[in-house]
């Protein structure tokens, strides 16, 4: 579900008129659905009752101290990516002990943090990490509780950007050198063999290749509870969303007007084809979610400053840039671009391309875009913003960083200030 949908002629993210929030804090400027996010947890999470899980939302997704705090009111766990990522989790109140850190480069500093708080597993990508992991316990007198990431070599099909699960890509331990991974692992002396993981792409369409993977991956996990007695199997993340039609998705029509065959991927398919083959192995099954938890529930908000009318093309340049959301530039994503006010059901439409303010021909939001007729001044809302939009922004161009609101029913919270030109230059030093 999301929730943002037309109403008394404008677009609302819940019962928050979004035009108004454009006038009173400016733009660019992100704006999130905590029913939406509230509601995608709690569905991954009873799809997923049969089986003892825990939901480790992958929080470089979205990583607002707001968006953390709610999700570890809900209980939820936290994968992360980083030691300040950690450092977030405890700010917001959420626990160290069911946080789960993955990453192929971790950095001493932040193996020594995730020790002393006491994370529930590291998630190994390589056997020299491994074995500086094993150092570093040693030196500080404890044990680390350490799960290796498995790679599978499944195809993904998904960009191959975010595809994570082949053999060529940089993650993970190779399928055929697992085993002997795991034996290696099992007699370093300060390590506990706590789980197995794989995670291979982000934005999946189709439940196929989680299936494929999770049947060439279960056997080992079986084999190492028995051989090892880890506790858990990490599946990943990488459930997709919808990111075409995303106005039109959140109505049960849409859902019901799909032929079987296009259908998007639900989590209720998802975990109906993957439960099955999870419940046998009685290990405590984890999840990954970031894109799915969040990225539906975010819109970016920005302001048409003016139309150019080239010989080739109608540009609207707006006040958000590539810095504010590279998604477009980086990875070909597509994100549909409603206006603020609704458009009559037979207003006239412009095919355009929609461009940022940036010194680049890769800052566009849309190109060749059919979109209602709109001029300068009007705000149109860049939709299914909530992942991997905010977390990505830069300064470049000496860009602030917009603000970010969080939508609770007719509420709307200012989760991060607009940044000004002081924190612009906050740690920049002239030479006296
Ligand atoms: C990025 C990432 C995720 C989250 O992926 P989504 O597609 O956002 O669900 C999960 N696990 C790992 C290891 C990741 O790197």
């Amino acid at each position: 579900m999301h929730s943002f949908h037309y109403q008394n002629g404008s677009l609302h993210c819940e019962g928050v008129d979004l035009q108004t929030l454009a006038d009173t804090h400016g733009t660019p400027l992100y704006v999130y659905s905590q029913a939406t996010i509230l509601d995608h947890f709690r569905r991954l999470d009873a799809a997923l009752a049969e089986v003892d899980h825990l939901i480790c939302y992958a929080t470089k997704a979205n990583s607002n101290l707001a968006v953390l705090n709610l999700l570890a009111k809900e209980g939820a766990g936290f994968d992360i990516v980083s030691g300040g990522e950690l450092r977030r989790i405890q700010h917001a109140g959420g626990d160290a002990g069911k946080c789960t850190f993955a990453g192929v480069g971790k950095t001493r500093a932040e193996i020594e943090l995730a020790l002393r708080e006491g994370i529930y597993c590291f998630n190994a990508e390589s056997e020299a990490e491994i074995v500086f992991i094993d150092q570093v316990a040693g030196e500080m007198g404890v044990k680390a509780p350490v799960a290796l990431r498995v790679n599978p070599n499944v195809d993904a099909q998904t960009h191959k950007y975010i595809s994570t699960g082949k053999s060529e890509n940089k993650f993970g331990i190779d399928f055929d050198i697992i085993r002997e991974a795991y034996d290696r692992a099992s007699k370093l002396p300060n390590i506990t063999l706590r789980g197995l993981q794989m995670h291979i792409g982000s934005q999946l369409t189709s439940s196929n290749p989680f299936v494929e993977a999770v049947e060439k991956v279960a056997p080992l996990a079986a084999e190492f509870k028995d051989a090892y007695g880890i506790e858990f199997f990490s599946v990943g993340g990488g459930i997709g969303i919808v990111y075409q039609d995303s106005l039109a998705s959140g109505d049960a029509d849409w859902w019901s007007s799909k032929e079987d065959g296009e259908k998007p991927l639900t989590v209720e398919e998802y975990a109906a084809r993957l439960v099955p083959l999870l419940k046998p192995l009685g290990l405590r099954i984890l999840l990954e979610p970031g894109r799915y938890m969040v990225g539906n529930a975010g819109a970016m908000i920005t302001r048409i400053l003016y139309e150019k009318h080239g010989s080739a093309k109608t540009f609207k340049i707006v006040d958000a840039g590539m810095n504010d959301l590279i998604r477009p530039a980086l990875y070909q994503g597509h994100h549909d671009i409603a206006p603020l006010r609704q458009p009559a059901d037979d207003a006239a439409t412009e095919t355009v391309d929609v461009v940022g303010p940036v010194c680049e021909s890769g800052d566009f939001f849309a190109q060749n875009r059919e979109i209602p007729a709109t001029e300068a001044g009007d705000c149109l809302a860049v939709l299914s913003s909530g992942a991997y939009g905010f977390v990505m922004a830069s300064n470049y161009n000496s860009r602030p960083f917009p603000a970010e609101i969080l939508v609770d029913g007719d509420t709307a919270h200012v989760i991060r200030k607009r940044q000004d030109f002081s924190d612009l230059v906050a740690g920049e030093i002239i030479p006296s």
